[in-house]
């Protein structure tokens, strides 16, 4: 299995400009959009370490939480401690990991949830 990479400097800007896209939709799977190796998907995960302390009026958010965002193909991946985690997120939050800030635990667990349903 390949090692986790955190997303390369060269490529960030190209990766948080996908990813955010993606979160404005409201989506968490985006099908090749990989700035690293073309391929894809990239996933994320999220999980709710506990209440949002700031939440911008309408703005509709289950908690506060970490996120992982990655790579399928190429296991690229960038971590998030402190994000809001949004009510969107539900179907793709995840029982709160070991605190790894690479995404294997996030993925099993949500490979494991998404089995489930
Ligand atoms: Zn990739």
């Amino acid at each position: 299995m390949t090692e986790w990479v955190s997303v390369f400097p060269d490529h960030y800007s190209a990766w948080r400009g996908i990813v955010n896209q993606a979160l404005q939709r409201q989506e968490a799977s985006i099908d090749g959009g990989c700035p690293v190796c073309g391929g894809g998907p990239l996933l994320m995960a999220f999980t709710i370490d506990g209440p949002a302390r700031r939440v911008a009026p309408g703005e509709r958010i289950a908690g506060r939480g970490r996120r992982w965002e990655w790579c399928e193909s190429c296991r690229a991946f960038d971590y998030d401690r402190e994000s809001l985690v949004p009510e969107w997120a539900a179907a793709v939050t995840v029982p709160e990991s070991l605190g790894l800030r690479d995404p294997s635990e996030a993925a099993r667990l949500l490979a494991e949830k998404l089995k489930e349903q």
